[in-house]
């Protein structure tokens, strides 16, 4: 069922260099007796951990997605700890899907109820663990409520079919990596401009569920994760299953909340620092990603990001101008950069 997978993701700059690079790397427990039990290949958990001890050793970024299912739902805090411990800086939190070549995978899926409670655990592991975690696959914004206060640790990033895709091993391209392929054209029959094509209706509001059309959140959340929706309803305009429609005044006011606490952390005193990530140019302005959320900005916003140089400190005012505060709020929501 699940196996083990590295897929590495990548953004070209306008001169077709990669200037940003990044491993997902899938680790599906603690310890051996829970990963090795679930992939069915004896050892693959220590290869697993020496390969990502490698990276590490070489400065490689790697970020770890623990793939919770039934069958180690109980240990994610242990393999919160466990990647702490081998000096990992950040992971994510996901759910197994059903391979297509399984007809039942009842004994791996998570109920709803299940996976609120996994996703509780980011709550935990980032308060606790000493490892930033958060979700890979866009939950709805209206369940953040039901799982801590701190938004901050629940990404709505998801480009499928709008920022990115994906292209298999058979060369079938898919939206995104859990969908089946919803094209049947393959790279190798087609241009890359070709299959982007395919996609072209995801960049409308074709595939956003009725009941979140007019939802305050829609443009923060876009329904929640289409892969679920559609699994769950059959439907690709399906909603959600862990939709709570219910709560987004109470998010609303969360996210205003959290958008003041930022810019007002950002003052005259404090540094600011840029994390590594990719930025694509595109007719708008561009198109920034940094493995967690991705984030379009306008021309202005491109030429800011172009300038930036990773890693270095920055003061608003001296190096950066006011003008730019606002626009800064949004890089650090976005986890583009820090103050400190
Ligand atoms: S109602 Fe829909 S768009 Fe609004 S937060 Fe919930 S899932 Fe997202
Ligand atoms: S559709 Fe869901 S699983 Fe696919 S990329 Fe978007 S959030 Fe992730």
């Amino acid at each position: 069922m699940v196996t083990l997978f590295i897929s590495f993701f990548h953004v070209l700059n306008k001169h077709n260099h990669l200037n940003y690079f990044v491993i997902f790397t899938s680790v599906l427990g603690s310890c051996s007796e829970v990963h090795d039990a679930i992939t069915g290949v004896v050892g693959s958990w220590q290869k697993t951990i020496d390969g990502i001890k490698r990276c590490l050793k070489v400065k490689m970024h790697i970020t770890p997605n623990i793939v919770m299912s039934k069958a180690n739902a109980l240990d994610i805090l242990a393999t919160a700890k466990m990647l702490a411990t081998i000096g990992c800086n950040d992971m994510q939190v996901d759910f197994a899907s059903r391979p297509s070549n399984c007809s039942d995978f009842s004994a791996f899926d998570l109920t709803c109820d299940e996976k609120i409670n996994v996703l509780k655990h980011i709550d935990i592991i980032n308060q606790h663990c000493g490892i930033k975690a958060w979700n890979l696959a866009r939950i709805p914004f209206c369940l953040v409520p039901e799982l801590t206060s701190n938004l901050e640790y629940f990404s709505p990033g998801c480009g499928a079919g709008k920022s990115g895709c994906n292209i298999g091993a058979d060369g079938i391209a898919r939206a995104c990596a859990m969908e089946q392929a919803i094209s049947i054209k393959s790279i190798n029959d087609f241009s890359l401009i070709d299959l982007w094509q395919e996609f072209d209706e995801r960049g409308t509001d074709t595939y956003v569920p009725v009941d979140c059309r007019d939802c305050k959140l829609l443009y923060k959340c876009g329904g929640g994760c289409r892969f679920a929706g559609c699994s769950a309803t059959g439907r690709k305009d399906g909603c959600d299953p862990l939709m709570k429609k219910v709560n987004v005044e109470r998010v609303f006011k969360m996210l205003l909340s959290h958008q003041q606490d930022v810019q007002q952390s950002i003052t005259h005193n404090t540094k600011i620092t840029f994390s590594n990530f990719g930025i694509r140019d595109e007719e708008f302005g561009a198109v920034v990603w940094n493995g967690r959320t991705q984030q379009f900005v306008n021309i202005s916003g491109k030429s800011f990001l172009r300038n930036i140089v990773v890693g270095k400190e920055y003061l608003l005012n001296r190096n950066i101008s006011e003008n730019y505060k606002e626009f800064l709020t949004d890089l650090v929501i976005g986890g583009f950069a820090s103050v400190s």
